[in-house]
């Protein structure tokens, strides 16, 4: 009865490459966008649609990068249809210019220069 005991198995996080900035992250802290079957492109906040994915980080900047040139179009080998981009701009409107580190995970090191102070804006709504 010799059962092969199964080693501590390492917690295996899939990770995933923002196509704007090349930062590899865990896959929960990407967004997926899809290019489903019917040739449409649109955002997949579950990441569980079929079709063809590619990752985006939670943050303005890497969206417009994205949705500015070709990127998206090339990582997801399609052309994003003029509909489906305000679509997805509009998405990016709502996301935050830096990425904001959800609580209950510090992933920074001890010795983070503390910069923000001097860039924080009132927003006027
Ligand atoms: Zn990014």
């Amino acid at each position: 009865m010799a059962k092969a005991v199964k080693g501590p198995r390492p917690k295996h996080v899939p990770m995933r490459t923002c196509i704007a900035c090349r930062q590899e992250r865990g896959k929960r802290e990407l967004v997926r966008v899809v290019r489903t079957p019917s040739a449409t492109v649109q955002v997949d906040p579950t990441g569980k649609l079929a079709g063809r994915g590619a990752y985006l980080c939670r943050m303005r900047p890497c969206w417009e990068q994205a949705l500015q040139g070709q990127r998206l179009s090339v990582a997801l080998k399609t052309t994003v249809s003029a509909e489906d981009l305000a679509t997805l701009r509009a998405f990016a409107a709502t996301l935050p210019e830096t990425l904001a580190t959800s609580s209950g995970r510090s992933a920074t090191g001890p010795s983070g220069a503390r910069a923000g102070d001097r860039s924080q804006r009132n927003i006027e709504n």
